[in-house]
């Protein structure tokens, strides 16, 4: 749990704060894996009163249904796809895609979101998969989590969205806005590492578990790994929570949470030369 443990043993209002804090992360990890019934209680970072009860939530329009459950990173199943060689292009990229049917999410789609932005991005945003709106109008992230996105990347961290690029690990959407399985992960990855390999972003953004698990390589507590550095084919990862789950736990602590992310995503970018 916390590493102030040593504080609590002496404290038993610290402890306290440990236990709270402790059950919230993981009531917050149940919710991001889809059980939307949660309510989870806002705890301010300062916490002075660990007795009082959390003020109540605004109240919020209820946010598009996000995936029942987190796709699990299945090593096993990832299938060899093209050689991109050193630097391939996006369109080359999208031409390989062509009219995919290699797993079973091209019966039901209406289109391919294959993704959007700079193609030369310096910040580079990877989510799950498209939703009902992407579905019909062919870009990623422009439903109601989208909007929320846009927000972020435009008044959070003052970038225009169009700066960076934005994608998802699976082009088709699941139906009913289920978690796409191993196998459409595993048949997909490749055509996001193509898009990662043409953009060269300087920093990469995963937007939810699933994102981070699978580009971790392992399944992931998204509340203990979001804000910590990691690395993926050589470029620093960061993963952070998706706008979906902020959507439906709009709190000041998770919207803090998030900005502290986009603004080391931010941070590392500039350090590492990148624009915008
Ligand atoms: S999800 Fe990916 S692999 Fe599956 S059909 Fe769509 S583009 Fe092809």
């Amino acid at each position: 749990m916390s590493s102030a443990g040593g504080d609590s043993q002496s404290d038993p209002r610290a402890e306290l704060r440990d236990i709270v804090a402790g059950t919230r992360e993981w009531l917050v990890e149940l919710a991001e894996e889809g059980l939307d019934d949660l309510k989870i209680p806002v705890i301010e970072p300062a916490m002075a009163k660990p007795a009082a009860p959390s003020p109540p939530e605004p109240a919020e329009p209820k946010a598009p249904v996000h995936r029942e459950a987190p796709a699990r990173a299945d090593l096993s199943l990832l299938r060899d796809g093209p050689d991109w060689g050193p630097s391939p292009t996006l369109d080359t990229v999208r031409e390989t895609l062509g009219d995919c049917t290699r797993c079973e999410l091209c019966a039901r789609r209406q289109t391919i979101v294959f993704g959007s932005g700079n193609p030369d991005a310096d910040l580079m945003f990877v989510g799950e998969g498209p939703g009902e709106q992407e579905d019909k109008q062919g870009l990623p992230f422009v439903g109601r989590a989208g909007e929320l996105l846009t927000q972020m990347i435009e008044k959070g961290i003052e970038i225009p969205r169009p700066d960076v690029y934005i994608c998802n690990i699976v082009k088709c959407r699941p139906p009913g806005n289920r978690n796409p399985k191993p196998d459409e992960v595993a048949a997909c990855r490749p055509f996001l590492d193509g898009q990662i390999a043409a953009v060269k972003p300087k920093v990469i953004v995963t937007l939810g578990k699933p994102a981070a698990s699978l580009l971790l390589g392992r399944d992931v507590p998204i509340t203990r790994v979001r804000g910590t550095w990691h690395e993926y084919q050589g470029i620093p990862l960061m993963p952070t929570l998706h706008p979906a789950f902020i959507l439906r736990q709009y709190t000041p602590e998770n919207r803090r949470l998030v900005w502290e992310d986009l603004k080391a995503a931010v941070a590392r970018m500039r350090e590492l030369g990148g624009r915008a």
